[in-house]
């Protein structure tokens, strides 16, 4: 069976939501979803307000019941079938985010076993065939086919081999 790795941050889970939705807890302006889509969200903050990006992402509530990306359950409970699934994640970064992620993992993904999930750094280190990720940074040094995932901050990147729904990746790799 072929290898697909799979990142958790704008690929399965919605970080985003989650800025969107402490933003406007803590200073009542709610961003559309265009705005959202279009955007890094770091770009939609006034100067002095682009601080609360580190705030919050280090907050332990941060990642906690994040939204599931719409499609990727059906699609890779599919994939399931016909590839080995690992999910990668750069947890590293965020100590605080490696039990609610783990939590979300056995909520959302019951059947991906903890010998499939990988915390990590640097994603060269993975061994896989394709990876799903919204970061071309951990496509330079991996030996498979990066797949980027479409997200607000990619939008300008060039990749070859680019995804931006789940039905894309069905249709990709199914
Ligand atoms: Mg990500």
């Amino acid at each position: 069976m072929k290898r697909i790795a799979i990142d958790m941050d704008e690929v399965i889970a919605d970080a985003n939501f989650r800025f969107a939705e402490w933003y406007t807890r803590d200073h009542g302006i709610e961003f559309t979803h265009e705005q959202l889509n279009s955007k890094r969200f770091s770009d939609l903050l006034q100067d002095d307000h682009k601080y609360l990006i580190k705030e919050y992402v280090y907050h332990d509530d941060f990642f906690k019941d994040l939204p599931v990306m719409p499609g990727c359950q059906e699609v890779i409970k599919d994939l399931y079938d016909k590839y080995e699934i690992f999910i990668t994640t750069a947890a590293m970064e965020f100590p605080n985010s490696l039990l609610p992620k783990l939590d979300w993992l056995g909520k959302h993904f019951p059947y991906i076993s903890w010998t499939n999930i990988v915390f990590c750094g640097d994603k060269s280190i993975i061994n896989a065939d394709y990876l799903i990720d919204d970061n071309v940074k951990h496509f330079k040094r991996f030996i498979g086919q990066g797949v980027l995932f479409t997200a607000s901050h990619n939008h300008d990147v060039v990749w070859d081999v680019r995804v931006n729904t789940w039905d894309d990746v069905r249709k990709l790799l199914l």
